[in-house]
């Protein structure tokens, strides 16, 4: 979309749009290299090259924050090398590039976050920051207490001890208990490993929040775009 050249400085925050105005009649802004001092102009920040005092100035990409359902059986990547579905696949028409904040497992349904801001993705996935993360785990048999403790204590995997979880029983099941187990780690396939560790093999596994941030009415395979509520508390 082409707009007026004061403007998009101004959106760019070279400076104000009428402090911007003076700027294009001073001559100090070429666009596709040829200088322009006329105010009327408009260009296509997508397309055009603007440059102020010989520096090009470009429009930062709009953040957007999604959150998606992720459906079992879809992977938690950008592109595939098997040709499987993947999370974008579910979010086309979307001008933007998102990629997946952390990852679900392919058998793994629930809660994902999409993004385009580098920042957030790094806070959201680094150790340090211990975003809770909270999962619904169907599993077999009947837990005890004596399971409940060693989720809740740490569990020996292969690729060490898992920090301290909190587990709450939400009904048994026949023989299969349901469980709601909150980690902030993400070691691969931690809640399922944590659950075979104690004799208690996951069946199916949905992640039901991250931090606050919570499914609420969302189907597998839909998404929406994050309030900005919800964006205030991921920055
Ligand atoms: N733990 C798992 O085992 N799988 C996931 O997808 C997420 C957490």
């Amino acid at each position: 979309m082409k707009i007026r050249l004061q403007k998009f400085l101004a959106s760019v925050g070279v400076a104000s749009r009428r402090a911007s105005e003076k700027i294009i009649q001073d001559g100090r802004v070429q666009v596709n290299g040829r200088i322009v001092r006329e105010l009327g102009v408009k260009i296509d920040p997508d397309v055009d090259e603007i440059k102020v005092d010989g520096k090009a100035c470009r429009k930062e990409p709009r953040h957007i924050y999604i959150l998606i359902n992720k459906p079992i059986g879809v992977v938690t990547t950008v592109k595939d090398p098997f040709g499987r579905p993947t999370v974008l696949d579910l979010i086309k028409g979307l001008k933007e590039r998102v990629y997946p904040v952390g990852r679900l497992d392919m058998d793994t349904e629930g809660l994902l976050i999409l993004t385009n801001d580098g920042e957030v993705t790094y806070r959201l996935t680094h150790p340090k920051h211990e975003v809770e993360k909270t999962y619904l785990a169907h599993v077999r048999g009947m837990v005890g207490r004596q399971q409940i403790l060693m989720l809740e204590t740490g569990v020996k995997l292969e690729d060490g001890l898992t920090a301290p979880a909190k587990v709450r029983i939400v009904k048994y099941d026949g023989d299969s208990t349901v469980l709601e187990i909150k980690i902030h780690e993400g070691k691969k396939r931690q809640v399922r490993r944590m659950c075979s560790a104690v004799g208690n093999p996951v069946i199916y596994l949905k992640r039901t929040h991250i931090g606050t941030l919570s499914l609420k009415n969302l189907k597998p395979g839909q998404w929406r775009f994050m309030t900005a509520k919800e964006i205030e508390y991921i920055k």
